[in-house]
């Protein structure tokens, strides 16, 4: 199948309240132009560097989503156009997003992640941090992020009973706590699910999928 083709197939499955983020991580400008002729407009990356250079060659209504793991000293070069950071999982990384995002007069949105696998590898905050960080008295001053969910990724398992422990936990803690109400958290968003899991994530009250594989086929 081609990558038009797949992505058209995808979207016709998906609810109409869930978001997809085409994962264009290590693949090509023209791959990604091919999606953006079948209309998509969100898409994902794991290296600042390589946004950046696709940003620059790209059009300019694409939605760049930083999905990586980030290094806090690379902020600065995705900080004038990049529309949404994933994987948050400091404070002192919003201190940062926020300092940048002031340079350019904008505000850029983040979600939160959370650990929700068993893996000891993963990144991300677990739920007492994450209460602590809504809680933070000096959180409402950065005034140029506005948190606006969670991202999560399950355990890397073929068990997929596994997997949705693992995204029915996240889905009861999100529904507990996306009623704080602070002046820039604003939490709608679920981003949990890729290629492999990404049903089940639905299941689970997903609002934003992120799929590269299914795709755009695998990556060497
Ligand atoms: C690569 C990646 C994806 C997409 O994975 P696929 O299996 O290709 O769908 C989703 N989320 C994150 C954080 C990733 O790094």
């Amino acid at each position: 199948m081609s990558i038009s083709k797949n992505l058209i197939a995808l979207k016709a499955s998906l609810p109409k309240e869930v978001t997809l983020v085409a994962v264009s991580k290590t693949k090509p400008v023209a791959a990604i132009l091919e999606a953006y002729n079948a209309e998509q407009r969100i898409f994902g990356e794991n290296k600042v560097q390589e946004m950046v250079c696709k940003y620059e060659e790209l059009p300019k209504d694409i939605k760049w989503h930083m999905i990586g793991h980030l290094q806090r000293n690379k902020i600065k070069h995705m900080a004038h156009f990049v529309d949404l950071i994933h994987g948050v999982d400091h404070y002192k990384t919003l201190i940062e997003i926020n300092k940048q995002a002031k340079k350019h007069h904008r505000i850029i949105r983040c979600l939160l992640q959370v650990k929700i696998a068993a893996e000891e590898t993963k990144f991300g905050l677990d739920v007492s941090s994450i209460e602590s960080i809504l809680q933070t008295k000096a959180l409402e001053e950065l005034t140029n992020i506005k948190i606006v969910g969670f991202m999560a990724m399950a355990s890397f398992t073929n068990n997929k009973a596994q997997i949705a422990t693992e995204f029915s936990k996240l889905k009861t803690f999100f529904n507990y706590i996306k009623n704080t109400k602070k002046k820039n958290v604003v939490l709608k968003t679920l981003s949990i699910g890729m290629s492999s899991d990404y049903k089940i994530a639905i299941e689970n009250d997903s609002t934003m999928i992120r799929v590269g594989a299914a795709i755009f086929g695998n990556r060497n």
